[in-house]
């Protein structure tokens, strides 16, 4: 399928066309199309599958022909993306800045850890779209520096994280600041029980679309398991950034601790590395990922909260140095190789207390990763061959005997 096939404005094809996407991803040809009936939805599809533009695209539309309908319309909050981090807002924003460039739309992000003046100042002017974090959304709402009373489409966009970050309350607060009467559209990398419980509660009959982790992540992330020793684990990383992994790699790591010192080892091995983690502050982070998207070839530690979501595309592969004890966290981890149909490879380190947590992930995955044995830290090293001194001992002569050539075979 083509873009051009999609009932969308030309200004909004061309700009698309700008951002060099030739066909729509999966989820964008089915997602798009039920937004532009004006019906709820409810989405699930792994990361780095598109589903910024898939609702980017049609909100764009929807604003469009209204605007073409009734006329041009006042500048005021139309539709609102929640979405749970900062980095997440600021990335959501480019993109509809990019989307809107040949349209009079405008939009703008908030989220907090900056101050509210300049916001404020930008949500004065007038804006159609806002892109926004929960707690700041409140914040402006409580100033009466918003008004939402106009909103025509709300978006969740990374429930199951908005979730995980406990803004449930937020979310449900800010769902009641907007009209009833309103499309709403929730988008998540997974589908856990408490983000159905949310839809339930928030969208009137949504129809639901279901992208399958095993549809996206099997055709082109190569997945690869390596059993080992748990004290191995940094040995066998240098031995695979030394021998078989190249450009740019993602190494995700449980702890904070756990990044700092795997950090500071590979430092002192002379790899180019950058870093984050909930603990650096937010200049930090942006700068580690600005570096990190600008590089061609370098390392990025992170643990699963600061980097999920975050778009880094073009990852050329993934290290779980930790095996995840949270299954649809591997598909968020493996989800940041093979973005937007390019090809990837994830290395998974498994040591045997992480055995039942490899098995949870072949489950929902539905199938078995592939073990690589092949490697210097196996978890039972080969058995050492005693020597036997009479059996190699050479005779008189200088030949090795007969006895010796005989064990020499069976040994081999
Ligand atoms: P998700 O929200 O599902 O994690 P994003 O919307 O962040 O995914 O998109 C992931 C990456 O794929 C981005 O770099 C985006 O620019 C790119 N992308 C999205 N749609 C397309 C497309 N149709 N063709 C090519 N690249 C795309
Ligand atoms: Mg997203």
């Amino acid at each position: 399928m083509q873009f051009s096939e999609l009932p969308l404005d030309k200004s909004i094809l061309k700009a698309v066309k700008e951002e060099r996407f030739q066909t729509p991803t999966l989820v964008q040809e089915k997602v798009i199309p039920v937004i532009l009936e004006k019906k709820n939805v409810i989405v699930a599809a792994q990361t780095g599958t598109g589903k910024t533009a898939a609702f980017a695209l049609p909100i764009i539309q929807l604003l469009i022909s209204k605007e073409e309908e009734t006329g041009k319309r006042k500048k005021r909050i139309k539709a609102v993306v929640v979405t749970p981090t900062r980095e997440l807002a600021i990335q959501i924003e480019e993109n509809f800045k990019s989307f809107t460039k040949y349209t009079d739309l405008k939009t703008t992000a908030v989220f907090g850890g900056v101050s509210l003046d300049p916001q404020k100042e930008i949500l004065k002017e007038g804006v159609d779209i806002l892109i926004a974090t929960p707690g700041r959304l409140i914040d402006l709402q409580m100033r009466e520096a918003i008004n939402l009373n106009f909103i025509e489409i709300f978006v969740l966009d990374e429930a199951d994280l908005m979730l995980d970050m406990g803004f449930i309350n937020d979310v449900k607060k800010i769902e009641k600041m907007c009209p009833m009467k309103k499309q709403t559209l929730l988008f998540s990398a997974t589908m856990p029980d408490k983000i159905v419980d949310l839809a339930k509660s928030t969208l009137k009959n949504p129809v639901k679309i279901e992208i399958n982790p095993e549809e996206t992540t099997a055709k082109n992330i190569g997945q690869l398991v390596y059993k080992l020793p748990k004290k191995n684990k940094t040995d066998l990383c240098l031995h695979l950034l030394r021998n078989t992994i190249n450009g740019r790699i993602l190494i995700f790591r449980r702890t904070k601790f756990g990044v700092d010192k795997l950090e500071q080892t590979l430092n002192k091995n002379n790899y180019n590395v950058l870093s984050i983690h909930g603990d650096k502050t937010q200049i930090i982070r942006n700068k580690a990922i600005e570096n990190f998207k600008d590089s061609k070839g370098s390392i990025l530690i992170a643990t699963d909260v600061a980097a999920r979501g975050i778009d880094i595309s073009n990852v050329d592969a993934i290290i779980n140095f930790d095996i995840p004890n949270v299954p649809e966290t591997y598909v968020h981890r493996i989800g940041r190789t093979g973005r937007a149909g390019k090809s990837g490879i994830a290395f998974s380190f498994c040591s045997p207390d992480e055995d039942a947590y490899l098995h949870q992930i072949e489950e929902i995955l539905q199938k078995t990763i592939k073990v690589i044995d092949d490697h210097p830290y196996p978890l039972t090293p080969p058995k050492k061959v005693k020597v036997q001194p009479n059996t190699i001992s050479k005779n008189k002569k200088g030949r090795k005997s007969e006895a010796s050539k005989k064990n020499k075979k069976r040994w081999y």
